[in-house]
């Protein structure tokens, strides 16, 4: 039976380590805070206190942490532990930077390592339906599928480690804009003393629709900031994003972050990311 080593058992680490587990992987887990480590058991994952504990043994060693130093700082503490044909699956968000970093210490360790951030929050990720991007070698792919079946919907093979985390930054650069838009959207509605309702009434099975705009927008409407995806993580996303812009003027991603680290520094940095509609409407 393959063995999976998950590290970082948070929002989306903790229903894709559940998922390895119930398609089949023995899965050892471990999580800096014991505590959201421990139902994982009810799913026959074996949980350690030490992460050079979890990786021993393991075939597969998948990373789902905060941000890349923290994966780096990880890894190479436990580096020696883990099995020399082993393969390490990033798949934390960490921009293409840091993968270059995480690769050079996989390859300084002699492991393989695949770049894999994945597209979608905590839903689909409970239901196994995320979209897995993975760059690295061919030769990994077939080593690496049952696992991305096991977690994902679907899976793009982009190329070279680094491409894939560039697509994720694309697709998060897209997400981070909606997310903004709809908050001043739903702002400005208010500023009218309009039913901000009825903005996402008006636009509904028009063109201009998505469903994104009717989940974030019924969480600003509401009040309701229930975590899919951490404020202080989209707040990183956005930075990396920025870093990796180049000569290209994104200042819609600017301006979300202001927005994030007005909620962020108001409190509400481990609320959902659809919080910073309080960076919007509050002074
Ligand atoms: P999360 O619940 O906050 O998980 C963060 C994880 O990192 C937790 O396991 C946390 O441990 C760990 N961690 C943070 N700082 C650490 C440190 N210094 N040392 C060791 N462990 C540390 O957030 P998440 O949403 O699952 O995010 C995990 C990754 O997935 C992030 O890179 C995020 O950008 C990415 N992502 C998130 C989503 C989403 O919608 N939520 C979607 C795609 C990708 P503790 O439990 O001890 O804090």
């Amino acid at each position: 039976m393959t063995t999976v080593a998950f590290l970082g058992t948070g929002i989306m680490g903790a229903p894709m380590a559940a998922n390895l587990a119930k398609a089949g992987f023995t899965v050892r887990a471990w999580n800096r805070t014991d505590a959201k480590a421990e139902p994982l058991t009810a799913h026959g994952v074996e949980v350690f206190d030490e992460p050079g504990l979890a990786v021993a043994g393991a075939d597969l060693v998948l990373t789902m942490l905060a941000d890349g130093p923290t994966v780096l700082e990880l890894f190479t503490a436990i580096a020696a532990a883990i099995e020399p044909d082993a393969v390490w699956i990033q798949s934390s968000t960490v921009g293409p930077e840091w993968t270059a970093k995480h690769a050079e210490a996989a390859a300084k360790a002699g492991l393989a390592f695949v770049d894999t951030p994945v597209l979608g929050t905590k839903q689909p990720a409970e239901a196994g339906k995320l979209t897995v991007l993975a760059g690295g070698p061919d030769e990994l792919r077939e080593r690496c599928a049952p696992v991305f079946d096991a977690i994902g919907a679907k899976t793009l093979w982009v190329g070279e480690a680094g491409a894939a985390s560039k697509l994720k930054l694309v697709a998060n650069s897209w997400v981070l804009a909606l997310t903004n838009a709809v908050a001043e959207t739903v702002a400005l509605a208010g500023q009218f003393g309009l039913d901000p309702q009825s903005f996402l009434d008006s636009i509904k099975g028009g063109g201009t629709d998505v469903a994104y705009a009717h989940i974030k927008g019924a969480a600003m409407i509401n009040g309701d900031f229930t975590t899919s995806f951490p404020a202080k993580l989209a707040a990183k996303d956005a930075r990396l994003v920025l870093d990796s812009a180049g000569d290209a003027d994104l200042g819609g991603v600017a301006a979300t972050l202001v927005h994030l680290e007005k909620a962020v520094e108001a409190g509400y940095g481990d609320d959902d990311m659809a919080v910073l509609y309080r960076g919007v409407v509050d002074s």
